[in-house]
């Protein structure tokens, strides 16, 4: 496996894969500490907790280097990303124990009660984008209702992966309670059907989503997945337009819009389409391509050349079909994977950039003639992730927000994850919540105990 400078094209590092008997010997492991580790009470489990954060804090810029190096983010974010890893840390250190309290229930019982145990080992096949963030929000609550953890994440970003597991091996864990299997895709199945794996959860594409449900159903696994989305903005003709234009390109732009809760699909009554789409231009064009590890470059490479090519397909074709580049349109030329802020409008039903999750820089701007077909067209999409709505009237907001099908509606503010609120889809952005006291009890044995 093979890290590569998204900006330069350099081979940063190369890995070899795991044997069979490699990663089986690591899994018993996982399962041998993790009986001691069930065991351990949460006082003793938050201070390992609030030990990883504080050396996230200590370590932010020699991880925030390592992230930009193997996927190209610019320097900014992957520091952001490592300090929002230590806040989760944070936030479960001081929360599990109350979130995973014992519930006393009525029942024909002298006491009844809903407890909730650890299940065991846990699999988490994550992806590149953003590589220390989407793993910690599997990690902080998985660890702190006692499981144990198992890594397999994307293939060009091995060099994070065997970062954090050094986090939480320094932090004071049990060795071998957190283990990054470096294995590609197609080893995925064993460590499912492994009977010492209990759960999995998978962030990443439709198809990668399917394929690990499909093998969670075929070995009996509890699965949760969080997909991809589509994303609508929508702009009603009451919204304060100057911010609704910044936000909305700054949720697309985010990582370079390898997003998957960015705003990808700007809908926008009709009256006010015009001044947002200049408004929105503007700010498109300002973003330049640069060395993603300076300070001043504005736009980072994506990923992986694959995904230049993805996202180039996906705007050709839906031009092809009739949409009208505003902005952009194509890739940057030279050696790093860029591709260019992209406006797309005129754009119709069945185009790609309607139809499928974009990766990139690429926004479309769907005008609609009210709030009724706002919503309408927000709901035309195979996915459910998150959405955003802005107006100055709000409780009209709060009302259309229950009438849009998604995981998550931020009114008037940009779709974020954060530890304290529930996180998932719906539709083919997959199911099951991460983060809150949601996203802990997805993984714990909710047990009833009945005394006579
Ligand atoms: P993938 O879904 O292929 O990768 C995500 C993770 O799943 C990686 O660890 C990958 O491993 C693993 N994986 C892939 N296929 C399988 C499989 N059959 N069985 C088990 N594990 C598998 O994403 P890509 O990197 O290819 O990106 C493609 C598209 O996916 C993007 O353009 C975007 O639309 C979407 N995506 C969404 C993300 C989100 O945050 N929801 C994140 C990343 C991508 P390996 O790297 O070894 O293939």
């Amino acid at each position: 496996m093979k890290s590569v400078n998204p900006a330069t094209g350099e081979v940063i590092q190369e890995y070899s894969e795991m044997s069979e008997v490699q990663v089986k010997d690591v899994i018993e492991l996982n399962l041998e500490v993790w009986k001691e580790y069930r065991e351990t009470r949460f006082t003793q489990r938050s201070q390992w907790m609030q030990n990883a954060a504080a050396l996230l804090r200590t370590r932010k810029e020699e991880y925030a280097r390592l992230i930009t190096a193997e996927m190209g983010k610019r320097i900014a974010e992957s520091r952001s990303e490592v300090e929002k890893c230590a806040w989760v840390c944070e936030y479960y250190a001081e929360h599990a124990e109350s979130m995973l309290a014992d519930e006393l229930m009525e029942s024909d019982a002298s006491k009844s009660m809903a407890v909730f145990n650890p299940l065991g080992p846990v699999l988490a096949v994550m992806p590149w984008n953003f590589p220390f963030w989407q793993v910690f929000r599997f990690a902080a609550p998985a660890l702190m209702a006692g499981n144990a953890g198992l890594l397999k994440h994307a293939s060009n970003v091995q060099g994070c992966a065997l970062a954090i597991e050094q986090v939480f091996s320094d932090a004071g864990f049990p060795e071998n309670i957190f283990r990054s299997l470096i294995i590609s895709s197609s080893k995925v199945e064993a460590v499912i059907a492994h009977p010492a794996v209990r759960a999995v959860t998978l962030t990443g594409s439709e198809y990668a989503g399917s394929q690990v449900a499909s093998l969670a159903g075929k070995y009996l696994k509890k699965s949760v997945l969080e997909l991809g989305g589509s994303d609508p903005f929508i702009v009603l003709a009451d919204a304060d337009l100057e911010e609704a234009a910044k936000v909305a390109v700054a949720s697309r732009m985010i990582t370079s819009g390898q997003t998957c809760i960015a705003a990808k699909r700007f809908i926008v009554e009709e009256n006010v389409a015009a001044p947002f789409l200049e408004k929105v231009k503007t700010l498109m064009e300002a973003y330049q391509p640069g060395d993603p590890g300076s300070e001043e470059t504005s736009l980072a490479p994506l990923a992986r050349r694959d995904l230049v090519d993805d996202i180039e397909q996906q705007v050709n074709k839906s031009v092809e079909q009739g949409a009208e580049i505003i902005s952009g349109g194509s890739r940057i030329p030279g050696i790093g994977n860029y591709y260019s802020p992209t406006i797309l409008t005129n754009v119709k039903k069945g185009m790609p950039v309607y139809m499928e999750e974009t990766f990139g820089p690429v926004a479309v701007v769907l005008p609609v003639k009210d709030e009724q077909e706002a919503i309408e067209v927000a709901n035309d999409s195979l996915y459910g992730l998150g959405a955003s709505l802005w107006t100055s009237d709000l409780e009209k907001g709060e009302e259309l927000a229950r009438k849009i099908e998604a995981g998550a509606i931020f009114i008037n503010g940009l779709v974020k994850s954060d530890p304290r609120l529930p996180f998932g889809g719906i539709k083919n952005s997959g199911y099951g919540r991460e983060l809150s006291g949601y996203g802990i009890k997805e993984f714990v044995n909710i047990k009833t105990v009945w005394i006579k």
